[in-house]
C-alpha cells in the first residue's frame, strides 16, 4: 500500500510496497519525499490521475497498465494493476490518495509469452500443412508410381496417378492391399512388407518379379518391378506405414531375357555352323577373335591380337596384298557400301597348317562416313575346297577325254563330206551338215563344262607370249567358220598390233564372243570382227545383229552364273560362266571389258588389252 498526503503529496508505503521501488532504487529517499520528486519518468501519466481523485473525482482502476519506471539503476518497463482512491481528513476534506498496486509485469510477460508461443504454433501448423500439400502435388506429379500404405493392413492412403496406371481401373485408395490387389495373398512380397513394416529398415527390389492383373478382370500376368519401401515413423518413431517408390520394367526385363534367347541361340548357331567371329572396334584399334576364329589363323597363345601383326601376317603369302586391299575398300563406304565377302588361305602361327578360309562381314560408320567397326564370320572351306579341287580335276579330265574321240568324230565327218561332195549325194551332204553342226554344239558344251573347272578364284596364271592380235582372231574365226556353218563371220579390220599375253587364253575370250554372238543371234545373220588400237590399248570387237540385251541386265552379264531369264528358258545350251571367265582374263592381263547392246537388234562386245 502506498499514500499520498498533503500539498506535496508526501508519500508514505508500507513494506510490502518496498520490492516495486527496485534494490538500490527509490527506497528508502521514497519514503516522506515529495512524490513529484520521487516519480519525474512517470509523472506526466500518474499526476491526472491523482489530480482527478483529489478533485473528488471517481477512483481510478486499471489493470495491467505499462508504467515504465526508473528503478535498479535502469528504466524498467513495470506492468501494474492499480487502484487510487481518495483519503479524506479529520474535516472529511480529500487529503490523500492513496495507491492500492500489483505489480503484473510477470504476469504480463507470461501472458505475451504464452500469446507468441500460440502465433508461432500457429504458423507452424500452417508451414506443415502446406508442406504437406507441396509434398502432396510432388508426389502426385512424381513420374514414378508412388502409394503410402499405412498400418499393418497396409492401406492405400495414398496413390499417385502413376501408380494407379499401373492398375488401369482397379479401386485401391483406402483399400488394404490384399483386399485391392487380392492376387497378393500368399505373394512373397507381402512378407517383406511385413518385415519392413516390423524392422523400420527400407527394401530396394530390382527387377522383381510380382505377378499381377493390371485391371480386375484381366488375368494375372508376370510383371517386373523396381521399387523401393521406405518406413514412415510416427512422432515416437514407430513404423506406421510404408512408402512405396515404384517403375515397372517389364518390357525391359522381357526384352533383356529375349535379348539373352537371342544371345544363346546365336551362339548355338555359330557353334552348329562352326562360325568363327571377329569384331574390330576401328576406333580403338582393337580386335576381338573368338576361339575358333584363332584357331583357324593357329593364334590361341595370344590374349590381344591385332589387325597388322596378326591377321595380315597368317594369311598365306600369295593372298596377303589382295584381301588387304579389299579390306581396305571394305573401309571405304562410296567403293564397297561396308560389305566383305572373301575367300582366302590361312597358314597356321602355331600348327603352320594351310587353310581356307570364307569371311562375311560388315563394316560400320559414323555419320561422317568414317569406318568405326568392322564385324564378321569365318568358316572354314579346307574340305569343301579340297572337294571342288577333286571335282574341277576330275571335270578337266573328262572333258578332255571327251574331247579326243570329238576330234576324231570331226575328223571322220570332213572325210565323208569330201566322199559326199565327189559323189554328189545330197541326201549325204544335209546329213553331214546336220552333224556338223551337233559336233560344234557337242564342242561348245565340253568347252562351257571344262571352264566351269576353271572357275576356281585365282587360279588363273598366264602364260605370256608376244604375239599379233590378228593372228589371234584369224585362227579363232577359222575355227569357229568350220564348226558353225550357219552364220557369216566378217573379219575385216585390224591394225596389225603385237600385244603381250596368253595366246590361249585371250583366245578363249574371243571364241567365248564369236559363238555368243552365233548362239544370241538368228541363223543366216553376219557377225563382225574387228580390232583396232590407240597408244595405250588394243581393242577387240565382236557385233552380232541378234537378240540384243536390255539395259537393266547390262551389268550383270560378266557375273559368275549369270544367264538372261528368257535366254535360259529357251534351248540355247549354256554355263553363264563364259563371260565372266573372259572377264577375269582380261583384268589379269590389265585390260577392260564392256558390252554396248540395244535389245532386239544386236550387241558388240569389247575387250581391250594394254598395246606391247
Ligand atoms: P552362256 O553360256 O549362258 O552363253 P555367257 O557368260 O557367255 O554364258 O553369257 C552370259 C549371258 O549373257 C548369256 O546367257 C546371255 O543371256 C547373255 N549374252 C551373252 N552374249 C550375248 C549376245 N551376244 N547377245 C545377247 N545376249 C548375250
Amino acid at each position: 500500500m502506498f499514500l499520498w498526503w498533503g500539498d506535496k503529496l508526501t508519500q508514505f508505503y508500507n513494506d510490502a510496497y518496498r520490492p516495486s521501488l527496485g534494490s538500490n532504487g527509490k527506497h528508502p529517499s521514497a519514503l516522506g519525499q515529495p512524490a513529484v520528486e520521487c516519480w519525474p519518468e512517470i509523472w506526466p501519466v500518474i499526476k491526472p490521475l491523482i489530480d482527478q481523485v483529489l478533485a473528488g473525482g471517481d477512483a481510478v482502476w486499471q489493470e495491467d497498465q505499462l508504467i515504465p519506471i526508473y528503478r535498479n539503476g535502469q528504466l524498467e518497463d513495470v506492468y501494474w494493476t492499480f487502484g487510487y482512491s481518495a483519503v479524506l481528513n479529520d474535516t472529511g476534506k480529500i487529503e490523500g490518495v492513496l495507491v492500492i498496486c500489483h505489480e503484473t509485469t510477470e504476469k504480463v510477460n507470461t501472458f505475451n509469452y504464452l500469446q507468441r508461443t500460440k502465433e508461432d504454433l500457429e504458423f507452424a501448423q500452417r508451414e506443415a500443412r502446406s508442406q504437406n500439400e507441396r509434398l502432396k502435388s510432388l508426389f502426385m506429379q512424381a513420374p514414378a508410381g508412388i502409394c503410402i500404405l499405412s498400418g499393418q493392413e497396409f492401406t492405400f492412403e495414398l496413390i499417385n496417378p502413376r501408380y494407379q496406371a499401373l492398375f488401369p481401373g482397379r479401386d485401391l485408395l483406402g483399400k488394404p492391399l490384399v483386399q485391392a490387389l487380392h492376387e497378393l495373398q500368399g505373394q512373397h512380397i507381402i512378407s517383406v512388407l511385413q518385415e519392413v513394416y516390423s524392422t523400420g529398415i527400407p527394401f530396394e527390389g530390382n527387377e522383381l518379379l510380382v505377378p499381377l492383373a493390371r485391371t480386375d478382370t484381366g488375368h494375372v500376368e508376370d510383371r517386373y518391378f523396381n521399387f523401393v519401401y521406405q518406413p514412415r515413423l510416427d512422432v515416437y518413431g514407430h513404423v506406421n506405414a510404408i512408402l512405396t517408390f515404384v517403375f515397372e520394367v517389364t518390357d525391359i526385363v522381357r526384352v533383356k531375357k529375349e535379348l539373352e534367347t537371342a544371345e544363346e541361340t546365336l551362339k548355338l548357331s555359330l557353334l552348329a555352323a562352326e562360325l568363327g567371329t571377329f569384331d574390330m572396334d576401328l576406333e580403338k584399334g582393337t580386335m576381338y577373335w573368338d576361339d575358333r576364329c584363332r584357331t583357324l589363323f593357329g593364334i590361341s597363345h595370344k590374349d590381344t591380337v591385332t589387325y597388322e601383326k596378326d591377321f595380315l601376317t597368317g594369311l598365306h603369302i600369295e593372298d596377303r596384298d589382295k584381301i588387304k586391299e579389299i579390306i581396305d575398300n571394305v573401309f571405304i563406304k562410296s567403293v564397297s557400301n561396308g560389305d566383305y565377302d572373301v575367300q582366302y588361305r590361312t597358314i597356321g602361327v602355331e600348327d603352320g597348317i594351310e587353310r581356307w578360309v570364307r569371311a562375311k562381314g560388315k563394316a560400320y560408320f559414323d555419320k561422317n562416313d568414317i569406318a568405326v567397326r568392322f564385324i564378321g564370320s569365318v568358316l572354314d572351306i579346307t574340305e569343301l575346297k579340297y572337294i571342288e579341287k577333286r571335282k574341277n580335276d576330275f571335270i578337266a579330265i573328262v572333258s578332255h577325254e571327251l574331247k579326243t574321240p570329238l576330234t576324231a568324230l570331226k575328223a571322220y565327218i570332213q572325210t565323208i563330206e569330201r566322199f559326199a561332195l565327189k559323189s554328189n549325194e545330197e541326201a549325204v551332204k544335209t546329213l553331214v551338215e546336220k552333224s556338223n553342226k551337233q559336233v560344234a554344239k557337242m564342242n561348245d558344251l565340253i568347252n562351257g563344262f571344262l571352264n566351269t573347272s576353271r572357275l576356281d578364284e585365282g587360279s588363273i596364271a598366264l602364260v605370256k607370249s608376244t604375239f599379233n592380235i590378228c593372228d589371234l582372231i584369224s585362227s579363232c574365226v577359222e575355227n569357229i567358220t568350220d564348226a558353225h556353218k550357219s552364220h557369216l563371220i566378217l573379219f575385216t579390220e585390224c591394225s596389225n598390233n603385237l600385244i603381250e599375253g596368253d595366246y590361249d587364253k585371250l583366245g578363249q575370250v574371243i571364241n567365248n564372243f564369236l559363238t555368243n554372238a552365233i548362239k544370241y543371234s538368228l541363223e543366216g545373220s553376219s557377225i563382225n570382227i574387228n580390232s583396232y588400237s590407240n597408244d595405250k590399248m588394243v581393242i577387240v570387237k565382236v557385233t552380232d545383229r541378234g537378240i540384243g540385251i536390255k539395259p537393266e541386265n547390262l551389268e550383270n552379264l560378266f557375273k559368275r552364273f549369270y544367264r538372261d531369264e528368257a535366254v535360259s528358258k529357251s534351248r540355247v545350251p549354256g554355263f553363264g560362266i563364259g563371260l565372266y571367265l573372259a572377264a577375269e582374263i582380261v583384268q589379269c592381263h590389265g585390260g577392260e571389258i564392256w558390252v554396248e547392246s540395244e535389245y532386239g537388234k544386236g550387241s558388240s562386245f569389247y575387250f581391250s588389252i594394254p598395246n606391247d
